[in-house]
């Protein structure tokens, strides 16, 4: 009804109300003349009009009881208008609940079909709702577990563990479930609304196989080549460039660029082989004798061109891979000697910090641009690929240290300013540790 109607038939309402009390009083009032008692005649009528409100108010809550379904008991005046007010918001409520309960199934069936597991949770991490995809994925049933603690469907203790921890930051990658071994399934706990969260199961089986495809080509690929290459640059090597000095520089190149292709399969067949591992092996791993090790290496590979300083500051051994961490540790010092101009300084420390224990490498070098720092343990990822090939870089060597690394749950700090310096910390908390013998 448009608004200038309804409010003109409003008021039609108020002035028939009004009407019809001024017509009573009129009655009485002639009445009262009549009869000699205009006062009583008075009082009459209106303790009659007062009725009828009161019969008009206990028709209203009679019609409300029946849920408005039959059609209001008034013909006009205000009551009927207050009658039909709200008939037309109980219908429009009505419709509005019609459309949500419509919504709310489209959600729940587009939820229902989906190929993720979809656990709904209360504030106190218990099921509310699962799809089917989340029964077959756990392997539990809906009408069992709605109501209990998820924790109780979560049977391997991996999960437990991280659902236990702070999971919302991280997704729980490649696990598996007793339901079935051959799934490999990732979680993700997605908050929302005061306190509730949403657990999404996926399998990622397919995506672990690709992955898997991959990491067996790269190590294949670098192992085929391995040989012919190792056959190349034995014979570049037989040959005695003074007995042929036309051909001297051509024979030095290929010698170079044979040597950083090896270079390459080197460092790629060791990835594969950190992709591979699982834990870090758990062998003493002497930090005096390291350091001295680092100290000859660094020394041979400036051949004098830095000053280097190598400090032993801490009385603590780790327990790892001595043959990873030393890899690791030297491809720091050869980013170093590499990065730093004839005349810089680099200084290595093994030092306490924070509980733990970090090993550190600094240098008075190029430095990197703040917006390189985030990229730079991705594979193949060089801030200037022309100096890095110049150099005898491989764009492998920071990803072979996060690698190392994560094996020993240490972190990668990198701290640079360009024309200053870098610095590249291996911090290892206390578990990795050990006593000086
Ligand atoms: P590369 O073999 O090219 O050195 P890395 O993975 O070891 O590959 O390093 C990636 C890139 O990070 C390098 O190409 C270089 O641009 C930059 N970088 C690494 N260490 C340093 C350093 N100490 N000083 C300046 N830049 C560095």
């Amino acid at each position: 009804m448009p608004r200038s109607l309804s409010t003109s038939l409003r008021a039609h309402a108020w002035q028939v109300s009004l009407g019809r009390l001024l017509l009573l009083l009129l009655i009485a009032l002639v009445f009262g003349l009549v009869v000699g008692q205009v006062l009583i005649c008075f009082l009459v009528a209106l303790a009659a009009y007062g009725l009828w409100m009161l019969w008009s108010l206990a028709q209203l809550q009679r019609w409300l009881g029946s849920r408005t379904r039959e059609a209001p008991p008034f013909e006009q005046g205000v009551w009927s208008e207050i009658a039909s007010f709200i008939q037309s918001r109980h219908q429009s409520m009505r419709q509005r609940q019609r459309r949500l309960v419509r919504l709310l199934r489209a959600y729940r069936s587009a939820a229902t079909a989906l190929p993720d597991g979809i656990i709904v949770l209360s504030p106190l991490q218990q099921v509310v709702w699962a799809n089917p995809a989340a029964e077959g994925l756990l392997g539990f049933r809906l009408s069992k577990a709605r109501g209990q603690p998820v924790l109780n469907l979560l049977t391997e203790p991996v999960m437990r563990e991280w659902l236990l921890g702070q999971p919302q930051q991280e997704p729980l990658i490649d696990v598996q479930t007793a339901a079935d071994r051959d799934k490999r399934l990732s979680m993700r706990l997605v908050p929302y609304q005061d306190d509730h969260a949403m657990l999404i199961v996926r399998d990622i089986s397919l995506l672990m196989k690709l992955e898997q495809v991959r990491r067996d080509f790269v190590a294949n690929v670098s192992h085929e080549l391995r040989t012919p290459l190792t056959v190349i640059h034995g014979y570049l090597d037989m040959i005695e460039t003074d007995e042929h000095p036309s051909i001297a520089t051509m024979i030095e190149e290929m010698h170079r660029q044979s040597k950083r292709m090896a270079q390459v399969v080197e460092d790629l067949l060791t990835l594969s082989r950190l992709d591979a591992t699982e834990a870090a092996g758990d062998e003493p791993v002497s930090m005096t004798a390291m350091m001295a090790t680092l100290k000859r290496e660094a020394e041979a590979l400036s051949k004098g061109q830095h000053q280097i300083q190598v400090d032993n500051l801490c009385q603590a051994d780790l327990h790892g891979s001595m043959k990873d961490l030393h890899s690791a540790f030297s491809n720091l010092i050869a980013n170093a000697v590499r990065y730093t101009p004839t005349g810089g300084s680099i200084t290595v420390r093994w030092q306490l910090k924070d509980q733990g224990a970090c090993f550190s490498v600094q240098d008075t070098g190029f430095g990197i641009p703040a917006e390189h720092i985030p990229r730079l343990t991705e594979r193949f990822y060089r801030v200037s690929t022309s100096r890095s090939r110049e150099k005898g870089g491989t764009g492998l060597g920071l990803s072979i240290v996060k690698h190392v690394l994560n094996l020993h749950q240490a972190k990668l700090n990198i701290e640079s300013q360009v024309g200053v310096g870098s610095m590249f910390s291996c911090c290892f908390p206390a578990e990795r540790l050990r006593p000086r013998d």
